[in-house]
């Protein structure tokens, strides 16, 4: 059997005995503090995806001391969020493309990979099951969290024998409550070519976080990453990718090893172009950003992800200096933008681009 197939799809359930949703107070979430009552699990054995339940969410069991994931940090996640319409139908945005990276992500960390049923059916009967965890108003969510794990108990180097895929989801707010300060970070590196940066495994985000550490005490909110030989051209931010409109151009880095593919990116760049604008992936030197500010060319710039959405960047520091961008206008690209992708993944807009799965 291939490993993109599955003989049939048996999904036990379990419910929680007493749901916590009567004590969630909506109005205010932080990010990943809050999760639903149930998540989804499978576990690979003997080279196979199997016993695929629903239970309440609660202690991973079997985890031990000796466990191949804490240890080595094998892993691959994915973030997309579920939103409801009018008629209280679940909505998730490119939700095959979250499936797709997890894969892309699961080959370069030595991963078995997903099959789409297991996915697609897993988050849809979890889904359905914690409905009423789906926040309602504008600007909350549900966050939804598919993770691949290593589950051998072994010290020794090498790709696990046994994983875990997991989907736990938690009600979510704004991400950033203001729009946002950089730094341009020109010592410490995120990813190199040929490293894993394009991967969301866990590893790429523990290494940022010192560096981003020693950013949020100088006052920046991210990190925007540059390459790693040279410190010359932006990559991206920590959970962003980022653009700049210069001019007419809207200028983003190229995918490629060292950056995240990110799914907004790519919705943003499909949108941007269908409406005439000048979409450039490519190389941006630091240097040709500066330049713009000094010269009056430069737009906007702003951050695009699942957490943030579309997110205004205010301050780019660089070398002790920093340049406050100018204030975003109401009709500015960025604005337009997030209208657009909000309509879309809240069902005020017909999906004409087969973006959105509906239960
Ligand atoms: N870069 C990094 C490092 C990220 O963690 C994310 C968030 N997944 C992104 C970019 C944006 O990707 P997406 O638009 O798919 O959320």
């Amino acid at each position: 059997m291939n490993e993109l197939e599955t003989a049939t799809l048996e999904i036990s359930t379990r419910l929680t005995e007493k749901s916590r949703l009567p004590e969630i107070d909506f109005q205010n979430l932080n990010f990943g503090r809050v999760f639903s009552d149930h998540v989804f699990l499978a576990d690979y054995q003997n080279g196979r995806w199997q016993n695929l339940r629903i239970q309440p969410y609660e202690t991973l069991p079997r985890l031990t001391p000796a466990n191949a994931c804490l240890h080595y940090g094998q892993s691959v996640f994915e973030g997309l969020k579920a939103y409801t319409n009018t008629e209280k139908e679940v909505i998730l945005f490119r939700a095959d493309e979250n499936w797709k990276r997890l894969n892309k992500s699961a080959v370069r960390m030595c991963i078995p990979q997903i099959p789409k049923e297991i996915y697609k059916e897993g988050m849809r009967m979890l889904l359905d099951m914690d409905r009423g965890w789906i926040p309602p108003m504008d600007g909350a969510s549900l966050y939804i969290r598919p993770l691949i794990y290593a589950k051998d108990n072994s010290l020794g180097v090498r790709p696990s024998d046994t994983y875990q895929f997991v989907i736990l989801t938690g009600p979510v707010g704004a991400y950033y409550g203001e729009p946002v300060k950089v730094k341009v970070e020109t010592h410490f590196s995120r990813a190199c070519e040929g490293g894993m940066g394009a991967a969301k495994s866990a590893g790429n985000y523990a290494g940022s976080l010192y560096p981003a550490q020693l950013g949020l005490e100088e006052g920046y909110h991210q990190l925007l990453w540059t390459d790693s030989k040279e410190h010359k051209y932006i990559e991206e931010a920590g959970t962003m990718n980022v653009m700049f409109l210069i001019g007419n151009q809207l200028i983003t880095a190229e995918s490629g090893s060292t950056i995240l593919d990110g799914i907004t990116r790519k919705s943003v760049l499909e949108l941007a172009r269908e409406w005439g604008v000048d979409v450039q992936e490519r190389k941006l030197a630091v240097s040709e950003l500066i330049e713009s500010l000094e010269n009056g060319t430069f737009v906007e710039a702003f951050g695009t992800g699942t957490a943030a959405t579309i997110a205004p960047i205010c301050q780019i520091g660089y070398e002790g200096k920093n340049y406050d961008l100018p204030t975003v206008a109401k009709d500015a690209l960025s604005n337009r933008l997030l209208t657009e992708l909000e309509d879309i993944r809240r069902g005020r807009k017909a999906d004409t681009k087969g973006w959105i799965w509906k239960f």
